[in-house]
């Protein structure tokens, strides 16, 4: 038992890092449990103020205002998850020898503390599609009549589920690279990274150091370490992780799955891996069809959660089930309307180029809307791989000459509208646009590749607006 008694907290001195999102709800976890709590914070604005002033009046202490000094006596450093690791406080824990934990690991150390069974954790993280792995793996969970919930990054939190009333079988966790990098002693019952680009390089320093964390998901796992077979960054990170004895390596692909993998046959989803004699068998989960939406890279989606499933013992109807009773979140790819034979798709949450290129990869002939925030990415590789399945493009945003240079080099037969607009009506002008570039048949898609904050609030605001301007257009049609 050791961590897990609540004993153990008694009086422990621990420093809350941030407040927000997961250091208030920790800071008032670790108070109840009888731990000294600090919370140290940089910001000292009204809301900080007025947070501090909540948590304050239970008894905990709260530092506005210097988030860069240790606190006298720290045992233990619980941080939020975006606090960059070469801050000051942590260089003088590493020095004082102190622990600093991440609110993933809280969760996991505080598991099973009222003595309960506590349920094993089904893991996913990677670049792109974590929240709509998670999501289908919660929801083929349910579908096997398992009590389940989709955690972590998404929905609930994880510390509400782990101490909550509510039972669990098992947990659907998605977990960021900034999550993994601080959660040392995590171990799933199997987890996947599904992918990995370059992102957040700015926060973890390099690619290595990225991939490093993202490949601590499969530290420890114990039935499967899942991958990305046509990502061969994901098998290596299941190489070198230090697993426990018997946890298989287990692939998933868009073509046919050799042994120990998961893929797709004559529009099947199909399992060579959960089977009796998998050198011969091969157990059919679903159909291409079952899987919303059917682009290839949700396909791939739908694989790994189907395999995280799967590990845990679930039935082959279950997976079909739940991939059918499963509806993505709002801007993933979502059918805005069709105007004149033209789809409108709205994939504002293609924040990034690995995202947009899979986006990209879905349509045939497309009429592309693009442009933001650029976040120190480059577009000449995803302009050169989809260039063949563009019929126009549409530019806004703050960053959009990166787009409409990397549209110059690899496809100068392109039309490009470049519409030197940031302000809020830009998105109607923009979908005006490409309605005029596109013909019957062809697909306008929202895929910015870019982030949302030059123009909008977020991606679900520049989402909406497309979807407005669609409505608008097919109004006046
Ligand atoms: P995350 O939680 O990792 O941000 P989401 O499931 O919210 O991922 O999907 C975000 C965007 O990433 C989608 O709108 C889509 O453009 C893209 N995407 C989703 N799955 C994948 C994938 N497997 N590979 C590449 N891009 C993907």
């Amino acid at each position: 038992m050791g961590s897990r008694q609540v004993t153990d907290w008694q009086g422990k001195n621990v420093t809350v890092a941030g407040l927000g999102v997961s250091g208030i709800p920790a800071a008032k976890v670790l108070h109840g449990l009888g731990a000294k709590v600090t919370v140290v914070n940089d910001g000292d604005d009204a809301r900080a103020r007025e947070q501090a002033a909540e948590l304050e009046a239970l008894g905990v202490t709260v530092r506005l205002g210097d988030g860069a000094t240790l606190p006298e006596g720290t045992e233990l450093i619980v941080t939020a998850p975006g606090w960059k690791p070469d801050k000051p406080l942590f260089t003088a824990a590493a020095e004082a020898g102190v622990p600093v934990w991440g609110d993933v690991e809280l969760a996991w150390r505080l598991r099973g503390l009222d003595g309960r069974e506590a349920a094993p954790w089904l893991c996913v993280t990677g670049t792109n599609g974590k929240t709509t792995t998670t999501q289908m793996l919660a929801s083929i969970l349910e579908a096997a009549g398992l009590r389940t919930a989709a955690v972590g990054n998404i929905g609930v939190s994880l510390l509400d589920a782990v101490l909550g009333e509510e039972p669990y079988d098992v947990l659907a966790v998605e977990l960021s690279s900034y999550q993994l990098h601080w959660a040392p002693s995590l171990r799933a019952h199997s987890a996947t990274v599904l992918n990995l680009a370059p992102d957040h390089l700015d926060w973890h320093g390099s690619m290595e150091a990225y991939a490093r964390d993202k490949g601590r998901i499969y530290e420890g796992n114990r039935v499967a370490c899942v991958y990305n077979v046509a990502d061969k960054a994901t098998e290596d990170l299941v190489r070198e992780a230090d697993v426990e004895e018997g946890c298989r390596a287990i692939g998933f692909t868009l073509g046919a799955p050799g042994p120990s993998q998961l893929g797709v046959v004559d529009g099947i989803l199909v399992d060579r891996a959960f089977v009796e004699n998998r050198q011969k068998n091969a157990q059919e989960l679903a159909e291409v069809s079952d899987v919303n939406p059917p682009a290839p890279h949700n396909i791939a989606n739908a694989l790994a959660a189907a395999a995280l499933a799967r590990a845990f013992g679930v039935p082959p109807q279950a997976v079909r089930d739940g991939l059918r009773a499963f509806t993505p979140d709002a801007h993933r790819i979502a059918h805005v309307a069709d105007v004149d034979g033209v789809a409108y798709i709205d994939d504002s949450k293609a924040t990034n180029t690995h995202a947009a290129e899979a986006s990209l990869a879905a349509y045939e002939s497309i009429v592309w809307i693009a442009g933001g925030l650029a976040k120190g990415a480059t577009f000449d590789e995803l302009v050169a791989k989809s260039a063949k399945r563009l019929r126009g493009a549409v530019l806004i945003g703050a960053d959009r000459a990166l787009i409409r240079e990397a549209l110059a080099r690899h496809a100068p037969e392109v039309p490009v509208v470049d519409l030197d607009r940031t302000d809020t009506g830009a998105m109607l002008a923009a979908v005006q646009e490409a309605r005029r570039l596109a013909g019957e048949g062809d697909t306008v898609l929202l895929a910015p590749a870019c982030a949302s904050m030059d123009m909008f609030v977020n991606y679900n605001q520049r989402g909406d607006a497309f979807a407005q301007a669609v409505r608008e257009l097919g109004a006046g049609a």
